[in-house]
């Protein structure tokens, strides 16, 4: 689904990503696990190109979203999810019209279909009752769940997190894993940059561990985290573990 060619990149002349290939395939469930300032921010977006990479190609289905019109990546952007560390959310609109708004206005979907839509997504992170609520009266992991669920709402093949939880107070992290695993579950396509290592554990596919702008190594979780095999890696599951 994606493949990352040589992807680099740099700013003001300092390079911070250098030289990673890898692939996502459909369905796969990539956690992406490093010490801070390893790139993994940037890392992810340039996956969907927020970030333009220096040089290095990112085929999203086969096409090269480096280089191709505005116009086309805005569509193509429109298939990949994105859930930041803030939620990101419109204070000044409901729950629900914070989550209807992008089908409407970019998709062209019908307020009726939307709001049926947004309902289900509702129901599906658990917060069915909290349509018509503002955000401000919402806990952290209320709004992140509310941003799951927005992200969905423009039905994405593939769901890309960063930190999701990080900025969450710890009681509010596994509700918000629990919605990750259950997307995560339904087969949904995921890279999540994560400081989870039990959810990374469990849940991921596929470990990319990260340090110094490379992915070191990458592995099945099991294999991963019991025998990691550079240097890089056992420094930092010392710590973290
Ligand atoms: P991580 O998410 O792993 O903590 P980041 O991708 O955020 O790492 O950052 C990697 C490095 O790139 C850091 O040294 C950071 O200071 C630098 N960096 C990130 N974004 C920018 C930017 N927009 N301009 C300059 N330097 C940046
Ligand atoms: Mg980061």
């Amino acid at each position: 689904m994606i493949e990352i060619q040589h992807l680099k990149k740099e700013f003001n002349g300092t390079e911070v990503l250098k030289d990673i290939s890898e692939e996502v395939d459909k369905g796969q469930v990539i956690c992406v696990i490093g010490p801070s300032g390893a790139g993994k921010s940037t890392f992810l977006r340039c996956l969907n190109v927020l970030e333009k990479p220096t040089s290095g190609k990112v085929l999203f289905e086969g096409k090269d979203l480096t280089d191709i019109s505005d116009k086309e990546l805005d569509e193509l952007r429109e298939k990949m999810g994105m859930v930041f560390q803030g939620f990101n959310l419109f204070p000044n609109m409901t729950v629900i019209d914070n989550i209807k708004i992008a089908p409407i206005k970019v998709k062209g979907i019908s307020d009726e279909e939307a709001t049926k839509t947004a309902k289900e997504l509702l129901t599906k992170v658990g917060l069915a009752d909290k349509a018509d609520v503002f955000p401000d009266s919402l806990s952290g992991g209320q709004k992140q769940r509310v941003a799951i669920a927005r992200s969905l709402a423009m039905d994405p093949e593939v769901m890309l997190f960063d930190e999701p939880t990080s900025a969450l107070d710890p009681e509010m992290v596994d509700e918000v894993l629990n919605v990750m695993q259950g997307l995560a579950d339904s087969g949904m396509t995921m890279v999540v940059v994560t400081h989870e290592m039990g959810f990374a554990k469990e849940v991921a596919d596929q470990i990319w561990f990260m340090a110094d702008g490379y992915i070191q190594e990458t592995g099945a979780p099991d294999e991963f985290f019991s025998h990691p095999t550079s240097d890089r890696a056992k420094e930092f599951l010392k710590k973290v573990l």
